[in-house]
């Protein structure tokens, strides 16, 4: 058959379309243990005021895992990167001990770049949900080996010395081909690579009072240039880490000051998404840590009183907040793992 000038004037416009036809980014931002009060302290000892403001839609999410109402960070991450529910301790296989796919991978097999930052190591729980498939989270070598083995393009964690200094003796950013391993902000900046791994830390990174650098925000920042000047959409997990830890500390001002750090990576975040108008962001917890009750202060002098009703975590329902295109999606109550669900639906052409 013979193809009519027409007809390959029509298949130009065709496939010009098609290639404007862009797949929505998500920017999963997980704060660790960060229920509202967490978020409302937070924010009455900011002036009042958090970035969670400016977002379009509000859900709450279930978070108890397969066989407790208070879930841990392995199996609510679990939970929100592959869309199922597992025992406690669990990373990325579900309660039939059957290993899922997460929400990255699924990006990344749709041709997606991916991204992960923690203010934890990099094989904490939350972070190794979206790559690692283990019985128990604690196996933080063996979760070193499978994300050496997988395809995450950028990631930013503390955590080395589970990658170098191992009992099977073998050095696995040696065995990293195609990456580049920046030490700080500046070669972060500089790197001109597309596979990037970024140690902040050998081993877990210390609190923010204690001089936790460079700050999440800055990373977030930097992150967001790099991948946005890459040809294809992206899947970004961030997560404040430690909201959690300073909440299992019973320590107000320590947990205040992750959240606000949290808060402003936010911040930068909207600020790129509204610039953007192609990229979904998600803001949740994984679960509420500590009970936290907040029982007075002065919202003018931005000084908040709260009381813990626990060391470990608690299982209140925890708020999701969305921004961007699909976001009317996470409005309304659901599972931990509708999260999952709704972000495969929004990168589903
Ligand atoms: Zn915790």
């Amino acid at each position: 058959m013979r193809l009519k000038f027409s007809h390959f004037l029509l298949l130009i416009v065709f496939s010009s379309y098609s290639q404007n036809q862009k797949h929505t980014n998500i920017i999963l931002m997980i704060g660790d243990g960060m229920g509202l009060t967490q978020i409302s302290s937070g924010m009455y000892a900011n002036n009042n005021a958090t970035a969670l403001e400016e977002f379009e839609f509000v859900g709450l999410s279930k978070t108890y895992s397969s066989d407790q109402i208070v879930t841990d960070s392995a199996a609510s991450g679990t939970a929100m990167a592959t869309g199922y529910k597992t025992l406690n301790g669990v990373l990325g296989i579900d309660s039939q001990n059957i290993p899922q796919m997460s929400i990255l991978e699924h990006c990344n097999a749709m041709g997606y770049y991916t991204a992960l930052l923690a203010t934890s190591s990099i094989v904490h729980a939350t972070p190794a949900s979206f790559y690692a498939k283990v019985p128990a989270r604690s196996q933080y070598q063996d979760i070193a080996l499978q994300l050496s083995e997988h395809n995450v393009d950028l990631f930013i964690g503390g955590g080395k010395k589970h990658f170098e200094s191992r009992e099977d003796g073998r050095n696995l950013l040696k065995e990293m081909k195609g990456y580049e391993f920046v030490t700080s902000l500046k070669e972060f900046e500089k790197s001109m690579s597309d596979k990037i791994g970024y140690f902040t830390y050998s081993d877990e990174p210390p609190t923010l009072t204690n001089g936790r650098s460079p700050g999440l925000e800055s990373l977030v920042e930097i992150s967001l240039q790099k991948i946005s000047s890459k040809n294809s959409p992206f899947f970004m997990m961030i997560e404040g880490s430690q909201i959690d830890w300073g909440s299992h500390d019973n320590n107000l001002d320590y947990m205040l000051s992750e959240f606000q750090e949290f808060d402003r990576a936010i911040k930068k975040v909207l600020e790129f998404a509204k610039k953007d108008g192609n990229t979904l962001v998600i803001v949740t917890a994984d679960h509420e840590t500590g009970g936290l009750s907040l029982i007075g202060g002065n919202v003018s002098k931005g000084r908040v009183k709260g009381t813990f009703s626990t060391k470990g975590h608690s299982g209140t329902m925890v708020p999701v907040f969305s921004y961007g295109p699909h976001s009317n999606l996470f409005s309304g109550i659901y599972e931990n793992t509708a999260i999952f669900d709704k972000m495969k639906q929004a990168v589903t052409p």
